[in-house]
């Protein structure tokens, strides 16, 4: 069994305790890994490493660090399907997934920050005859990374990227449940000539060494993707030593079908926000606000897709969903699907475990529940959505504005004012009209109200990762 290590100052490390955590691969339920259980002595020797490696890698010339981010890029991709399978073996999602997006967009991000790197420029203000103000934009010095499951190598390297590429040397942790893509990354940075020590990657637990990375007085800024109960932990720690946090937090999103928008289009693209990745995405819609008028109609046409849906093991081409992250994970659908059944919902579709190894749920649906009801209020993560039906546009923006998040929402509509009107009506930081999860990394990213602080994406993520210092100058 393959037992994966830390990596520290450019090199693979055992923990400095010898303590292993178990990965289990969700396909199968079964071990696949040992990785380490960090604890603060590694944690130590990351920031000494990151230290050392500032003064090389911030005065290193923007270009350089351009082109080795660029050749990461390329590495990423020249090993494609090594990446992929081991994404799709961590996670338990589709082999093709991994492979369509998943790595592909993990070297975009790589991509992306080297190519913004160049192109990003300080601000500069003139006051006629009277002063000049600039405004430098600094690396901070050491910033933590810390990311969740569902999207591994993806979410990990959308933090670490700009981090990077601002000049900042990054202690990064990817979840304990899914290390490997986070884990192999390290010999790829060594190939493509990124100095030691600048980017450190620690395995273990999150309330272990992901909450010491939060707490060392070494880490400047904290950049954390996650559940909202964790963001609030990781912000109030981070509190303390008042140090720049960003939160990328949950949802509960709502996705709302008006009487005019084209319904086949409406239909195979909420079937694909509901269920991609097993429903594992931040920005799945959960919650199908349908007007009523249609409501019997995209029910039928809804459902019908629905039963298309194969669910199997993720090696396989044929499966549409793969398996749940963890056994964990799978009770706590499962027990929000018997929630609903007890708040009086319907299961109109699915609604339980799929009796092989591994762990693996029914595309599951829902209807006849309060929009105030814990199943529509509670962020579930898995293969579970809700339809209901709204009477008028007023009603739609009140139940798609219920819940505490305000992470995405998306709205199928052919009149062009609505689409406006409801858009800017809606507490949500991502808003998609007739489509879904379409992204241009340029635009900012990340949610309202409980759904987290802050911005990534596009120049926000660089001036997150960077310290403004003002310049004045008399004329
Ligand atoms: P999580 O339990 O909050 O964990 C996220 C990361 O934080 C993991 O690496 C975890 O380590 C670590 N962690 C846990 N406790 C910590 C602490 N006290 N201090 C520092 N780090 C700590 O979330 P998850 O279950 O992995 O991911 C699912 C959640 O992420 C969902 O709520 C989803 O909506 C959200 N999400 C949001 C976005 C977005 O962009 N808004 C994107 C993707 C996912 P361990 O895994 O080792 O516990």
């Amino acid at each position: 069994m393959q037992k994966i290590q830390n990596f520290i100052n450019g090199e693979y490390v055992d923990p400095a305790e010898g303590q292993y955590i178990d990965n289990i691969e969700p396909g199968t339920g079964k071990v696949f890994a040992q990785i380490p259980n960090s604890t603060q002595e590694d944690l130590d020797q990351a920031v000494e490493a990151a230290k050392e490696a500032f003064s090389v890698w911030s005065a290193m010339s923007v270009d350089k660090r351009s082109k080795i981010m660029h050749k990461l890029a390329d590495l990423i991709e020249k090993n494609l399907d090594d990446y992929a399978l081991m994404e799709s073996r961590d996670n338990g999602k589709p082999l093709w997934l991994a492979k369509a997006v998943d790595i592909p967009r993990a070297s975009t991000n790589f991509r992306f920050y080297a190519s913004a790197i160049v192109n990003f420029s300080s601000e500069a203000q003139v006051s006629e005859g009277f002063m000049v103000n600039y405004t430098r934009r600094a690396p901070i010095g050491i910033v933590g990374c810390i990311s969740p499951w569902n999207l591994p190598l993806y979410l990990f390297s959308w933090k670490i990227a700009p981090a990077l590429a601002m000049g900042n040397c990054v202690i990064a942790k990817p979840s304990e449940l899914t290390p490997m893509t986070a884990f192999l990354l390290g010999k790829l940075a060594n190939e493509a000539g990124m100095p030691p020590g600048v980017l450190n990657i620690l395995h273990g637990e999150g309330k272990g060494i992901g909450q010491a990375i939060v707490e060392h007085e070494a880490t400047k800024a904290i950049s954390f993707t996650g559940g909202t109960t964790t963001g609030k932990i990781v912000g109030a720690t981070a509190a303390q030593q008042f140090k720049k946090v960003s939160l990328e937090l949950g949802g509960k999103n709502p996705n709302i079908i008006f009487a005019d928008c084209d319904l086949d289009e409406a239909v195979k693209t909420s079937v694909k926000s509901s269920f991609t990745n097993q429903g594992e995405i931040c920005l799945c819609g959960s919650r199908i606000l349908i007007e009523e008028s249609i409501y019997d109609e995209f029910k039928k046409r809804f459902l019908e897709e629905c039963k298309k849906i194969i669910v199997g093991d993720p090696m396989d081409a044929k499966s549409i969903m793969g398996a749940l992250v963890s056994s964990d994970h799978l009770d706590k659908v499962d027990s929000y699907v018997k929630l609903a059944q007890e708040e009086g919902g319907t299961i109109l579709h699915g609604g339980k475990r799929i009796d092989k190894e591994g762990f693996y749920y029914e595309p599951t649906v829902i209807e006849a529940l309060d929009a105030n009801c814990r199943t529509n209020q509670e962020e579930i993560f898995g293969p579970v959505v809700t339809l209901n039906p709204f009477k008028t546009e007023e009603d739609a923006i009140n139940i798609a504005n219920s819940t505490r998040y305000g992470l995405s929402c998306t709205i199928w509509t052919t009149d062009l004012k609505r689409a406006h009107r409801v858009s800017h009506a809606v507490q949500s930081g991502i808003i998609w009209v007739n489509c879904w999860l379409v992204r241009d990394l340029r635009t900012p990213f990340g949610g309202m109200k409980d759904s987290g602080i802050g911005r990534e994406g596009g120049n926000d993520a660089l001036r997150f990762f960077s310290e403004p210092q003002n310049v004045c100058i008399k004329l």
